[in-house]
């Protein structure tokens, strides 16, 4: 093919290209009613054609609600790297995520919602750019933000225009492109008319109005209703009726005659263990915000006590992942005896020199707990808080809670040292390799362990070399470069990084190599 051929074969491709967008574009105009046509258009997609994960198969049974309590549309929250956010197609932006999955895998409403529209014959949402099904859904988030979320590339819808849905509802099926193209747009006005668009010209800084999905559904909470269970109730039986009482820090106070005079008692309310204090010791004041107090019915002499504080526990499944990992990070939130609190809205918080900021929100699930992942670059400081919403029956009024901090700590990535399979003895043995995350360049961050193996097969170490930092040019890594003169014999070689107070102790492979 000669290059004159080359310029022709280009050119019918761009005037069929300019054919495509002209077509979309009136599909686009018919179905907004619009005036001008609309610039935003949905591109031919490719077919999902990689393995799918354990999470895309076990999710064909009943969902669950997943990170910000929402159903995710097709029961995972792993889309295996797959068409994301802002990705480039030309001179447009993908507005969506895409979710890989089998043809005919279910689509689930992630919220209760009203269907704004139920198309089968959308523009570009079929196998190849040809017309597929697409449907808009109207949801609310727990803050009240109104939403359309567009879920694309499907069949055999079971929703029409204007019903409403359920969360986790079955709402249609994946259609052979083999993954659902689901956008996020906050409010119901559209740039330019066309609510069926999954890619915007690169030049609107304001993305049409679409944000990150992912982001979103993490970071705004579904709205779900909050039971908190009733507070726990302490009964607390005496001898005699008590002649005053109280309550602070998890202890109950009261006062009784006893043979020789009155004693006070103080009862611990998690374990129910009873001491008497000595005459002289300090009863603490009673914590009304706390506490709620109500004195036993006859015949039993006494009174209960109820706690207003939830108790908020962390737990990292993972806290020193291994580099560029997640951690994970379950939450439970439960009353004083233990019962579940659902739909408490939940704060992952990070330490970040001395502050504390957001990083994700979570609403806890029918065992009261949520599971948030999160990925640290440096030994850092989490922590969760719940805050109940405003609107909590009085009876049942439980008090913000915090957790303990759980620090995590990533170990630091390096690859196996670089050496020469056959060295000569008379040369310098040179060992590279590379460690993430950076290191300032001229330190010594990695040591290089030599061992040789001894006649009766054992390895020895017989020493180790500090290695040099440097900078690796566009890249995040640092080059660790260290030097040894050896006799002959069979080596290999190690690189460990030392624990220190940003990441945990990690270790290379060992590289073998011989010296002759
Ligand atoms: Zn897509």
């Amino acid at each position: 093919m000669d290059d004159r051929t080359t310029v022709h074969v280009r050119r019918t491709a761009t005037l069929a290209l300019w054919a495509l967008l002209a077509i979309a574009c009136l599909l686009g105009l018919a179905a907004a009613g619009a005036t001008s046509p609309p610039s935003s258009t949905m591109l031919r997609e490719p077919t999902y054609v990689g393995p799918l994960t354990a999470g895309a198969h076990a999710a064909l049974g009943a969902p669950q609600p997943g990170s910000g309590g929402w159903y995710w549309p097709i029961g995972t929250e792993d889309f295996q790297g797959w068409s994301g956010w802002l990705d480039p197609r030309g001179a447009y932006v993908h507005v969506a995520q895409d979710m890989p999955c089998a043809y005919g895998h279910p689509v689930y409403a992630i919220g209760d919602g009203v269907v704004f529209i139920s198309r089968a014959d959308t523009g570009g949402y079929g196998v190849g750019g040809a017309p597929g099904g697409c449907i808009i859904i109207a949801h609310t988030t727990a803050a009240g933000t109104r939403f359309h979320a567009l879920y694309g590339h499907v069949y055999g819808l079971k929703v029409k225009t204007g019903e409403h849905v359920q969360a986790g509802e079955v709402i249609a099926r994946v259609n052979g492109c083999r993954h659902l193209h689901f956008s996020v747009h906050p409010g119901f006005t559209y740039r330019d008319g066309n609510p069926y668009a999954g890619h915007v010209p690169k030049s609107w800084a304001d993305h049409g109005g679409y944000v990150d999905p992912v982001k979103f559904l993490k970071t705004n909470p579904r709205a779900v209703a909050y039971e908190p269970p009733a507070l726990p109730r302490t009964e607390i039986t005496t001898q005699a009726p008590p002649l005053q009482f109280g309550a602070a820090a998890g202890f109950a106070y009261w006062t009784e005659e006893g043979g020789a005079g009155s004693v006070t008692w103080r009862d611990d309310l998690s374990t129910g263990a009873r001491t008497a204090l000595a005459p002289g010791d300090v009863v603490p004041a009673f914590d009304t915000r706390r506490y709620d107090f109500e004195a036993l019915a006859a015949p039993a002499l006494g009174f209960a006590v109820s706690d207003h504080e939830p108790v908020l526990t962390l737990k990292a499944k993972h806290d020193t992942p291994p580099w560029g990992e997640d951690a994970s990070l379950v939450a439970s939130l439960t009353n004083f005896a233990g019962a579940p609190l659902q739909g408490g809205i939940l704060k992952l918080q990070r330490s970040n020199g001395g502050r504390w900021e957001n990083v994700r929100l979570d609403v806890t699930g029918a065992a009261g707990e949520a599971t948030f992942l999160y990925t640290p670059s440096a030994a850092t400081a989490l922590r969760v808080t719940f805050a109940p919403p405003a609107d909590q029956p009085a009876a049942r009024i439980y008090l913000a809670a915090r957790s303990k901090n759980v620090t995590v700590t990533p170990h630091a990535a390096l690859t196996t040292p670089r050496v020469p399979a056959v060295i000569d003895a008379a040369d310098l043995v040179t060992a590279a390799g590379d460690l993430l995350p950076h290191h300032p360049a001229g330190g010594y961050s990695v040591d290089l362990v030599f061992q040789r193996r001894a006649d009766g097969g054992d390895w020895v170490t017989q020493l180790t070399v500090a290695a040099v930092n440097r900078d690796i040019k566009g890249s995040d890594a640092t080059r660790f470069v260290g030097h040894a003169r050896l006799s002959a014999g069979s080596w290999r070689v190690q690189a460990v990084h030392p624990a220190d107070v940003a990441h945990a102790l990690s270790t290379s492979s060992w590289r073998p190599f011989t010296v002759e």
